[in-house]
């Protein structure tokens, strides 16, 4: 295997590793049975400037274009840009081109994530800033805790007071109880699920003053975060005794214990909230069936299905997931209670019956089709153009070498017209550069016939799994609806999330409205008894 790294260092940043500890970093990563055949690195050079307008870039490009590596090193993604609309390009070529491409601090993996390059990336995005953050922040911390101050951000259950020298906690009374009620609850036996819609029903403000989730109490006991899981709440505070850092090869986040003399500790027993007992049986009922090493529960995974996640709530607009072994219901109905939405409850085989047969159907229509090529046409449109004017001034520099070539023919070389063709022939170089690393031009009819392949193989395979990863990929959220006057659910497909996978377009944020390409309730082939849920 042919490996490359890249590493540009910016000096405006502090915090930017030097090239050569970039390349030592990723070279620690450097799999055993590949081959160091390329090295290329930007030296004070902003991740602002185009990847194309710096000579590592440009020399890195050149080598994906050619495939001239089958594995693409860098220190984090931000290596290769800092401008996002920059870097989907530049992952996309080199995805494109077969190279599968390893950020080694980030644990950006172009394999682990599968074509969900643009999706994983948004994600990535705000763990680089965090990991950016903790970084900077880790210093002062340490500092901070051993001389007993407040290093941490607030913590429910306590507010912050200004003392000399820094800020110390100290128990809210209001919240504490609220601590003790969750954690009596929980001890007695009730489900998390119980415990956050009784605190929705009563209007108590979450740890982050909005309605209470599964997550903000029960967390992760791996990671010691949620409520259920605050050492703090019996008066231990411990620091910097783990930190996480994502395996490349898993794109898993992993859990690195510091060594113990790096962790810092204190007992302090005027913040405990809850007492001992309460702790006891709350850890004991958490702990059961937990891993003793790695703390994982031992039990089997959910079950995957084929839209869970993919559907939206017809009322919240959040994600419809599957609630149990045979219904999709509203996420957070179920996480944050009735009072938060009024939920939807789906058959999770009619759901998945309709929805594929529905998908078949759309796949048929030449409307469907249409719709898919405009969009991505459109799209493309700015391509063609950069496309297009790179080509034009490709013949204007091949006309005037032609006339510079019959001058000096004519009338005998001389300095100056040696100079200008010269720098005529340098540009040429520069702009057939250019134009190979540029997007190739998209046969977007041809793209159709290969999405449509693609989604029928996937729908037929049968494979649940696999259904379930195509479809993700291809379609968008559907929205569904309540028809008012009958009761029935229906849902727009949006074709656009098709287009989107193909330009690399940006996901839409969640609130914004997905204009639906080809509506599946309405027009004829999609008569709505079809796709009454
Ligand atoms: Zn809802």
């Amino acid at each position: 295997m042919r490996a490359a790294i890249y590493a540009r260092f910016s000096t405006d940043k502090q915090n930017d590793k030097s090239a050569d500890d970039q390349r030592r970093l990723c070279e620690q990563r450097l799999p055993a049975d590949a081959t160091l055949v390329a090295f290329h690195a930007d030296d004070g050079i902003s991740g602002s400037v185009p990847v194309l307008s710096r000579p590592g870039g440009r020399a890195l490009m050149a080598d994906v274009l050619a495939k001239r590596v089958d594995l693409l090193l860098v220190e984090s993604l931000d290596r290769i840009s800092r401008d996002q609309v920059d870097l989907e390009q530049t992952v996309r070529r080199i995805e494109r081109a077969g190279i599968r491409l390893v950020g080694v601090s980030d644990g950006y993996d172009s394999q682990a994530g599968g074509r969900k390059v643009l999706r994983t990336m948004r994600g990535l995005i705000g763990e680089l800033y965090l990991d950016d953050l903790r970084e900077k922040t880790h210093r002062g911390l340490v500092g901070k805790v051993s001389r007993g101050f407040v290093a941490t951000g607030p913590s429910y259950g306590y507010s912050i007071e200004k003392v000399d020298g820094g800020s110390r906690y100290v128990i809210a009374p209001e919240q504490a109880d609220v601590v003790r009620e969750i954690f009596e609850r929980y001890a007695n036996g009730s489900s998390v699920q119980k415990i956050a819609h009784e605190l929705n029903r009563r209007a108590v403000p979450s740890p982050r003053g909005s309605s209470w989730a599964v997550s903000a109490i029960y967390g992760s006991p791996v990671k010691g975060s949620g409520i259920l899981n605050n050492t703090m709440y019996v008066g231990r505070l411990v620091w910097n005794r783990s930190q996480w850092l994502k395996d490349p090869d898993t794109g898993r986040r992993q859990r690195i214990d510091r060594p113990r003399d790096e962790w810092i500790e204190s007992i302090d027993d005027s913040l405990r909230i809850v007492d001992e007992e309460t702790w006891a049986k709350v850890r004991a009922r958490i702990d059961r069936g937990r891993d003793e090493v790695t703390g994982r529960k031992r039990a089997g995974r959910q079950p995957r299905t084929i839209f869970g996640g993919l559907l939206r709530c017809p009322h919240c607009h959040g994600a419809v997931v599957a609630v149990d072994a045979r219904s999709y219901g509203c996420a957070a109905r179920k996480d944050r209670g009735p009072s938060v939405c009024p939920g939807i409850i789906l058959r999770r085989d009619r759901v998945d019956k309709l929805m594929l047969g529905l998908l078949r159907l759309a796949l048929e229509d030449p409307r469907f089709a249409q719709s898919f090529q405009r969009e991505l046409r459109e799209q493309l449109a700015a391509d063609d153009e950069d496309r297009g004017k790179l080509a034009d001034r490709l013949r204007v520099l091949g006309g005037q070498i032609d006339r510079l070539v019959d001058a000096i023919a004519t009338v005998g070389i001389s300095d100056s017209l040696a100079t200008r063709l010269k720098t005529a022939e340098a540009e040429r170089d520069a702009v057939r550069e250019q134009l190979a690393a540029a997007p190739a031009p998209v046969d977007v009819a041809a793209l159709w016939v290969e999405v449509k392949a693609r989604l029928q193989i996937v729908l037929a395979s049968g494979d649940p799994a696999e259904i379930r990863a195509g479809v993700t990929d291809l379609l968008g959220p559907v929205l569904l609806r309540v028809d008012p006057s009958t009761g029935h659910t229906w849902g727009d497909v949006a074709v656009r999330a098709l287009v989107d996978e193909q330009t690399g377009n940006k996901k839409r944020r969640p609130d914004e409205s997905e204009p639906a390409l080809l509506k599946v309730v309405a027009g004829a082939g999609f008569e709505p008894a079809t796709f009454g849920l």
